[in-house]
């Protein structure tokens, strides 16, 4: 699966049949810029806390975070939800805007419905929504807490569905992560388009 400009996506909506679009957020609409090497910090400090210092020095941050969820679910959860939200809310640094899906966005808020299921937490979309003064465009919101599991989970998708009464084949995925947003749309079955802001 290759990634497509977003010149090719408002072409792809505008030529096709979608009332109800759903966008990811982080590097998707905008590209969020947030020092995560404050992670590191407290990710060792997690490790420290559970006793699992040698896992992460062996295994690496992926499998110490997945180990984490699998492992220490009601209390390793809470911890590292609570490690990435601060990672979000004092390390953010700004944002590269998306200008050309923006401004589509902004113009067609009346010809579509628009959505926003976002794995990034409320504080950051709030913030960044408010600031690119784009607070009437959605519908819905969906951040992180509103779901019990995050894309790749359908569960956000499908949330949106059912709340609106939506028709899968006229609703359409957009995002930038083949493994999350476009495997929760396959999951949800509904058609995706992946999208790279940079191109
Ligand atoms: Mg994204």
């Amino acid at each position: 699966m290759f990634k497509r400009d977003t010149q090719e996506l408002i072409e792809f909506i505008e030529s096709s049949e979608y009332t109800d679009i759903i966008f990811d957020f982080d590097e998707t609409i905008v590209q969020l810029l947030i020092d995560w090497s404050y992670l590191k910090m407290d990710r060792e400090q997690l490790a420290k806390t559970y006793k699992q210092e040698s896992y992460l020095k062996e295994n690496g941050w992926y499998a110490f975070d997945k180990m984490m969820v699998e492992k220490y679910w009601e209390e390793g959860k809470k911890d590292l939800d609570k490690m990435f939200s601060a990672a979000e809310d004092n390390h953010f640094m700004g944002m590269v805007e998306n200008e050309l899906l923006i401004e589509f966005i902004k113009n067609n808020a009346r010809q579509y419905n628009f959505y926003v299921l976002s794995n990034n937490t409320q504080n950051t979309l709030h913030k960044v929504i408010t600031e690119l003064e784009m607070n009437k465009c959605f519908h819905i919101v969906l951040w992180r807490d509103n779901v019990s599991a995050p894309k790749p989970n359908p569960e956000g998708i499908n949330a949106i569905i059912t709340s609106q009464k939506l028709k899968k084949e006229n609703t359409l995925m957009v995002g930038d992560s083949e493994w999350s947003d476009i495997a929760a749309a396959n999951r949800a079955e509904i058609d995706s388009f992946l999208i790279d802001m940079h191109l």
